[in-house]
């Protein structure tokens, strides 16, 4: 029985028959007037935790299986690594910063030393993983790339099954209902490392600036008791937070990559003052600024157009069906049920003008868009938000005048700090002779 190895799994009579060395742990610790849980690290006021039958419940990682005070969580060690043959099929060709990340991250495996990669949204970041995690499975390692995203994990999975074609990918997620079997390369939602103990040699987190991960301390401590007490522990952004910044400086080593691939500018966000957006766009009248802009954008590219909220979004749709019949406009959020469908419709330019929400704000790639985000200044749009949705702009293709609008009617510090940061990653970029003038 292998499911054991590097978990840390409630104990159940299904484990009756076990021969082999295993641990047991207390599932949850029960104190004065809180209860401990050991799987997800939270600590619960008795009175919000407490059963029928008198032990206390962990209501903090229910969704993943109820763990109580009668409860043991069962674990068994990693086997020691053996260096093993792995076949990787990539023939692509990385730039020569590229190439210095990558060669970076194969010395942070080797060092077991944590890395940080900053990389700037376009700029081929998957790409740079390749060796590295070749590298760590021919060694033996176990390695997992991990995001807190599902649709980033669902893109990653046949990239990465496409370059080691011989290897078997565990993909684990909420809703993933496959039975879980012992890989050496899983690809997992943050919340799915609750489930692993010491497990992993080489762990990625990619999107490490994105909801729910950053906030979240049960998914922090999720990362750190998944990974062996010796191992590589690498963060991915295109945008760190600051936060983070400060908290890893001494302790990561940083790569930055100012530039994408193609060495092109970032497009920095231009600023469209306009005043009361929000009541507007609610009611449907003096629409005339921000058909303007949507007239211009459309000339040369489909536009996306990302509003702050479903509500406010479902009332423009109507208004600018009734002021633009003309133009072929969609419109999705995230529980929309044609939501995969009309992202790929979008991507075969069915549609002109597309009206979002944050869930396009990363994890997609459409080619010759331009981007308005409307009502800029509101608090969902915080400065990693607006730096990833600048980021769907020019990403591939020939250069089309792609632009990125900010519509507002009051500036908040997150508006002018991901101007900045853009700014200065293509300054930084210019210098070190990444990318060319248009
Ligand atoms: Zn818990």
């Amino acid at each position: 029985m292998n499911e054991l190895l590097g978990r840390r799994l409630p104990y159940t009579i299904h484990f009756d028959k076990l021969t082999e060395d295993f641990c047991l742990f207390p599932a949850v610790i029960e104190h004065n007037t809180v209860i401990h849980c050991m799987r997800c690290n939270t600590k619960t006021k008795k009175e919000f935790a407490m059963l029928p039958t008198g032990a206390f419940y962990c209501p903090s990682c229910i969704e993943m299986g109820r763990l109580d005070t009668r409860l043991q969580l069962i674990h068994q060690a990693e086997p020691p690594v053996k260096k093993r043959p792995v076949r990787m099929e990539w023939h692509g060709k990385l730039t020569s910063a590229q190439k210095e990340i990558s060669e970076d991250l194969s010395q942070s495996i080797e060092k077991k030393r944590p890395h940080l990669i900053w990389a700037v949204t376009g700029a081929g970041k998957t790409e740079m993983l390749f060796a590295g995690i070749h590298k760590a499975l021919q060694e033996g390692q176990r390695v997992a790339l991990v995001s807190p995203r599902v649709d980033v994990c669902l893109e990653l999975y046949p990239r990465l099954q496409a370059v080691f074609p011989e290897e078997k990918i565990s993909l684990l997620y909420g809703e993933n209902q496959t039975a879980y079997s012992y890989t050496s390369l899983v690809i997992c939602t943050t919340h799915q490392l609750l489930r692993f103990y010491q497990a992993f040699d080489f762990l990625i987190v990619d999107e490490v600036d994105s909801f729910p991960f950053q906030g979240d301390p049960k998914l922090h401590f999720a990362v750190s008791q998944s990974i062996k007490k010796k191992s590589c522990l690498t963060y991915l952004t295109a945008t760190p937070p600051q936060k983070l910044l400060k908290d890893i400086q001494k302790t990561f080593f940083i790569s930055q990559l100012p530039a994408r691939f193609h060495r092109r500018k970032l497009p920095e966000p231009e600023l469209i003052w306009w005043n009361q957006w929000y009541k507007r766009c609610q009611t449907g009248k003096k629409l005339k600024k921000l058909l303007l802009v949507i007239h211009q954008l459309i000339a040369d590219n489909d536009v996306l157009l990302f509003c702050p909220s479903i509500s406010l979004m479902k009332k423009l749709f109507l208004h600018l069906k009734k002021e633009r019949p003309d133009l072929l406009i969609e419109r999705v959020h995230a529980s929309d049920k044609r939501r995969k469908e009309k992202v790929e419709e979008m991507r075969n330019h069915q549609f002109r003008l597309f009206l979002c929400t944050t869930i396009l704000e990363r994890g997609v790639t459409f080619e010759h868009v331009s981007v308005i985000v409307l009502g800029a200044n509101h608090p969902v749009f915080t400065k990693s938000t607006l730096v990833q949705i600048a980021g769907r702009v020019d990403r591939k293709g020939d250069y089309n005048f792609g632009k990125v609008y900010l519509i507002y009617d009051e500036q908040t510090s997150e508006m002018k700090f991901a101007r900045k940061e853009i700014k200065q990653n293509n300054q930084l970029a210019m210098k070190r002779g990444l990318i060319d003038e248009l």
